[in-house]
């Protein structure tokens, strides 16, 4: 059977897929890796997997009708696209924001396979989600959102066929909603979300998970070439649960985290934040749910409207969405002394940021490999759930540990030549292969 070519791979996925530019760019970059694999395994080629790979198994859309405190009738779009269940149940976030697409759907929910097979956990890959928008809307209202969305997403997910858990405006109190609304409904106290509260069912630990995670992982890339976080300056954006997380534990192992932000602008602290800083940001995004542009502090001043990427640092934690990291900022961290880009956040860096922190062989943790410390918790929290038992700070964190670390060290087995660490193939390699023989197990279907 003839070889897979990039181009013509491609142009079939555009043409099958023509409004979905995220979901494309996903695949570009998977693909581009994978080919010379494929095409070095008749097996694999023969098989069509590359192919069936980038079909997701089913994908549902479905109408949410909920009712403001006004008493007003809204109407969103609600989705769970589940890819691939080749390795375990499907497994992903719900992303609440109104940026969702089926494409920013399907990106995500491509990008969960390889990420989840990568934590060693039996978990597939899916996600979901709808266009709503959280901000603004009282918690009576989340509420009402929630209990609609999940009447016809309770149908769709379970145990051993599906399991939910948050993204981006899907937080404990989304999930606690959805939780509630899936008992009264299926009569059922099951593990069919992560992230629950740690009252009902949730473990320890995964609020931080992801956070914590990416900075792991950046250690070990550091670990590799003899350097440590200690004294680093590290910019970090966003100032949702993973990078308020990835600022505590880089301020635990001694780094400067020199920088938060919000779709508003940049907090910039030349110094770094201190612990008790960090505490105050914290409660201002998470409880008071708060903009950046109304803290105050000494040594910490607002860049209102500036994203991180044009400060002095030596390392780089994306941590807020899709595409923040464009072709030029990352030229400008580069030449800023940025050697090390750990993606807290999915896809947060372009294609032609991923080529320019490539060809200068920066360290660059892509996020499939780098957060998948949340995902990889939320397989404990299944896992807790199927024992009915609970564990212990410790025993998560220190598993937490050893998954980010033979995560790194299968990157390395699958992309390093001689002194260079090629992190973006050793992940899809790596994740690709285990879901890869499982296909191929399973025979044409
Ligand atoms: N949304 C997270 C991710 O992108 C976590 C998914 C999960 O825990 O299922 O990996």
């Amino acid at each position: 059977m003839a070889t897979i070519e990039l181009q013509s791979f491609m142009d079939e996925v555009r043409s099958k897929s023509p409004h979905e530019p995220e979901f494309q760019q996903a695949v570009e970059e998977v693909a581009e890796t994978l080919i010379p694999i494929i095409n070095e395994d008749s097996r694999y080629r023969e098989a069509r997997l590359l192919q069936r790979l980038v079909e997701p198994d089913r994908t549902v859309m479905f109408r949410v009708t909920w009712e403001d405190d006004s008493g007003e009738i809204h109407v969103n779009r609600g989705y769970r696209v589940q890819f691939n269940n080749a390795i375990g149940p499907y497994k992903g976030g719900l992303r609440f924001h109104p940026s969702v697409t089926l494409s920013v759907l399907k990106f995500l929910g491509f990008e969960q396979i390889l990420k989840n097979s990568l934590t060693g956990l039996p978990m597939g890959g899916g996600k979901g989600g709808s266009d709503f928008d959280p901000k603004g809307k009282s918690d009576r209202e989340v509420m009402r959102f929630c209990q609609a969305f999940m009447t016809e997403l309770q149908r769709h997910i379970g145990e051993d066929t599906d399991v939910p858990a948050g993204d981006i405006g899907v937080g404990a109190r989304e999930i606690g909603y959805l939780f509630g609304q899936y008992r009264r409904i299926c009569n059922r106290h099951a593990g069919v979300l992560t992230g629950k509260g740690l009252t009902y069912g949730g473990s320890v630990g995964r609020t931080e998970a992801t956070g914590y995670g990416a900075v792991y992982f950046a250690r070990e890339m550091y670990a590799r070439r003899g350097e440590s976080l200690d004294g680093k300056r590290c910019l970090v954006s966003g100032s949702g649960n993973v990078a308020l997380y990835a600022a505590q534990k880089l301020i635990q192992l001694g780094a400067n985290v020199v920088s938060l932000s919000d779709s508003g602008g940049t907090v910039h602290a030349p110094e770094g934040l201190t612990e008790k800083q960090l505490e105050e940001l914290r409660q201002l995004k998470e409880e008071q749910r708060g903009r950046l542009s109304s803290y105050n502090s000494s040594g910490v001043e607002y860049l209102d409207g500036k994203t991180p990427w044009g400060l002095d640092a030596d390392a780089a934690f994306p941590c807020a969405t899709q595409n923040e990291i464009g072709g030029e900022d990352a030229q400008t961290m580069l030449s800023n002394g940025v050697g090390l880009v750990s993606e807290g956040a999915n896809m947060p860096s372009t294609a032609e940021a991923v080529h320019a922190f490539r060809a200068k062989h920066i360290l660059f943790g892509p996020g499939k490999a780098a957060n998948a410390g949340g995902v990889a918790v939320s397989g404990l929290e299944q896992a807790q759930n199927a024992q009915r038992l609970s564990w212990s700070r410790e025993e998560v964190d220190e598993r937490l540990q050893r998954i980010m670390h033979d995560i790194h060290t299968k990157c390395m087995d699958n992309g390093a030549s001689g002194d260079d660490a090629d992190y973006v193939k050793g992940a899809n390699v790596a994740g690709f292969r285990k879901v890869a023989e499982a296909m191929l197990a399973f025979g044409a279907i």
